[in-house]
């Protein structure tokens, strides 16, 4: 008998421990980190919870959300064209009111939500075109705030443009300055194609400058002339920083002719960058402009996973200008790309749902940071369901959540009673 003891041991766990190895283990915790996986461990614990054979996971990865306009649906009114441009007039007459308090308790609010649902690991952008830069400061506070239950990225997004008004360099350099995690960049949505070009130039330089990723909201049109994706990746091709940088939306990809896809699909292979989709809110903001039949607006999720590019998933908007609904549930956003993106095979469904797991945290770039191994921060989540199918058809529930060793979060499971 071994005198082993541990804070926390998790018993009869079903662990997804990689994307095609299901394993019944117990898991022991000690000290924030996962200490050991075996069938059955011969040791003691602070505290010992019975997983019943339920679904062990890592957490989910939220790759892409703006957690600044979170929880702001309807003020100070509703999108009523439902268009991503309606949305970003609201959204400067909202910023207009901003403070520091309103952001972070919303941010706050928003990342407890994603949290009890399973989130641990989130990138947010916060919008850097308002002059004193407050969803910026809040966002970085909140970084700090929460730092011991989720792990926050921060980019510093030029919502208006970098060149779309004579101060948004500046802020995006002090923005830099301040702290963020990640630049970012809005090619299409300059005033001109060559300023497109020229903010994609000048991401580039300040992520090697400052060291920092990039993230870049590109193509998000409906527009098939809209062909920033070639300039990104020729850019992360030069400079070599393929992995560091990641094409958000790129959903002018769905529009392209295929001759045209097919020749960046062999630049996209050379560049080697992150894609990050999000289906909830492409869905709902692309195709306004079409009659019938209507495009669904998203980026070729299953083919770019088909060459094996790294593809995550994000939720995007939660109750905001863009989206009055969500709820942070990655699940939500998993099984919408099933049905839009049409995966619906069964290693397709599998498929998204490591876009919201492992995929994701290759997009965040947290390397060994994730994942259920030994040595590893004990970062884990408990789902009512038998593998990764299950928990996308039902949306499965999260019972537990294990953020840096310790229970963060315990669901009861909710009781049905049958009366015939
Ligand atoms: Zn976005």
């Amino acid at each position: 008998m071994s005198s082993q003891s541990y804070d926390l041991i998790l018993r009869h766990c079903r662990l997804l421990r990689s994307p095609d190895a299901l394993e019944s283990v117990d898991v022991g915790i000690q000290a924030g980190k996962i200490m050991a996986i075996a069938p059955h461990l011969e040791a003691t614990a602070q505290q010992e919870l019975d997983m019943q054979g339920q679904l062990v996971s890592p957490p989910f990865v939220e790759s892409h959300i703006h957690l600044d306009s979170a929880l702001t649906a309807g003020e100070p009114r509703w999108n009523e064209s439902g268009t991503l441009f309606e949305g970003i007039e609201i959204w400067r007459d909202r910023k207009q009111s901003l403070t520091l308090e309103d952001v972070k308790q919303r941010a706050i609010a928003t990342l407890k939500q994603q949290a009890m649902q399973g989130v641990l690991f989130v990138r947010s952008h916060a919008d850097v075109s308002e002059t004193n830069l407050t969803a910026l400061q809040a966002l970085l506070a909140v970084r700090e705030e929460v730092q011991d239950w989720i792990t926050l990225q921060v980019v510093a997004f030029p919502q208006d443009g970098i060149y779309g008004n004579p101060q948004n360099q500046a802020l995006m350099e002090e923005a830099l300055k301040l702290g963020v995690d990640v630049v970012g960049g809005i090619p299409h949505y300059e005033l001109t194609r060559e300023d497109g070009v020229r903010s994609v130039q000048q991401v580039f330089e300040w992520a090697q400058q400052y060291d920092r990723l990039i993230d870049i909201h590109c193509d998000e049109i409906d527009d098939d002339q809209s062909r920033f994706l070639e300039v990104v990746a020729a850019y992360a091709i030069r400079t070599g920083l393929g992995s560091r940088v990641t094409a958000s939306h790129t959903t002018a990809f769905g529009s392209y002719n295929n001759a045209y896809a097919y020749k960046l699909m062999g630049f996209l292979q050379r560049a080697q960058l992150n894609f990050i989709a999000n289906p909830l809110i492409n869905i709902t903001l692309q195709g306004r402009t079409d009659t019938y039949p209507k495009r669904r607006g998203v980026t070729r999720v299953k083919e770019l996973w088909q060459q094996g590019l790294n593809v995550s998933l994000g939720h995007d908007c939660v109750q905001d200008p863009w989206y009055s609904l969500g709820t942070g549930n990655m699940l939500d956003v998993a099984f919408m790309a099933v049905h839009v993106c049409q995966m619906t095979g069964m290693g397709e469904i599998d498929a998204c749902y490591d876009m919201v797991t492992w995929q994701g945290a290759k997009t965040l770039g947290l390397g060994d940071q994730y994942g259920v191994e030994v040595g590893k921060p004990a970062n884990l989540i408990v789902l009512a369901a038998s593998d990764r199918y299950d928990a996308i058809r039902r949306r499965a529930s999260v019972r537990y959540v294990i953020s840096q060793g310790r229970l963060l979060v315990e669901m009861e499971p909710t009781k049905m009673i049958w009366h015939r």
